[in-house]
């Protein structure tokens, strides 16, 4: 018998956008088409300004295309109203900036509660959760710091948990690493990547790190507007 198809995380179906500068029109996304399955890392690598940040902030339904069509798990995106889309993002998609936007007042525990929280989580689930995430991430001796008592590895890594702990679909991850060092660089993506494996999420992370790409599972970049497979 059969076994029935895993439903992609995201899939992205000759996807248009075009930003209007002045009277000319910038065609950033041309048809973009691609498909991110559970469980499979994928790195899109591209150089500045050909548009990577559009294409992540797309898939994650921060902004609308011109064209095509967004599906998250499953879900299409393009006939859903403002409070639809915001409710399948919060319950889907966790996004990782590449400066990591953590609450500088919150706890590195709190920074990873709260959004759970406001998703419908009671406090002890959301607490056991960022709890098993933080040590799985190598922050069990950090919960109770604040954002500027860690280092920029250690804020990436709570960001991460936080994205994580909200997202059980996608994580969206828009050069992650662009601001540390090679070696923090590198330990961050290594845990990054063995969460999505470890958990069953798919994650699509832009980077310039060509290192760092070659532990993803797939390589892709944008070409004239579209996704081309790497390798
Ligand atoms: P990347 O992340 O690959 O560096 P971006 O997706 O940020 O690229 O941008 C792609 C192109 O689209 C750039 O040329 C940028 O100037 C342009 N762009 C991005 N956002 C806007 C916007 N809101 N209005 C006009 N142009 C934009
Ligand atoms: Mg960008």
């Amino acid at each position: 018998m059969a076994m029935p198809e895993a439903v992609p995380a995201l899939e992205l179906i000759d996807v248009q956008r075009s930003y209007q500068q002045g009277p000319s029109e910038l065609r950033i996304l041309r048809g973009v088409n691609l498909t991110v399955m559970p469980g499979q890392s994928v790195a899109l690598i591209a150089p500045s300004g050909v548009g990577k940040s559009t294409l992540l902030h797309t898939a994650g339904l921060l902004e609308k295309p011109n064209g095509g069509e967004v599906v998250v798990s499953g879900q299409p995106t393009s006939d859903l109203n403002d409070a639809g889309r915001t409710r399948l993002r919060r319950n889907a998609i966790g996004f990782v900036y590449q400066f990591h936007h953590l609450q500088p007042e919150f706890s590195a525990l709190e920074n990873v509660i709260l959004p759970q929280m406001i998703r419908g989580l009671s406090r002890s689930e959301a607490r056991r959760r960022g709890e098993e995430l933080l040590t799985f991430l190598g922050l069990g001796e950090r919960f109770g710091h604040r954002p500027n008592e860690l280092s920029g590895g250690e804020q990436q890594r709570v960001a991460i948990a936080r994205a994580v702990a909200n997202a059980p679909h996608l994580i969206l991850a828009d050069e992650p690493t662009g601001n540390l060092d090679p070696g923090t660089s590198d330990h961050v993506f290594g845990t990054l990547t063995a969460l999505v494996r470890a958990s069953g999420l798919a994650a699509l992370i832009a980077t310039h790190n060509l290192d760092l790409a070659a532990r993803m599972d797939r390589r892709v970049t944008l070409q004239d507007g579209r996704i081309v497979e790497l390798d």
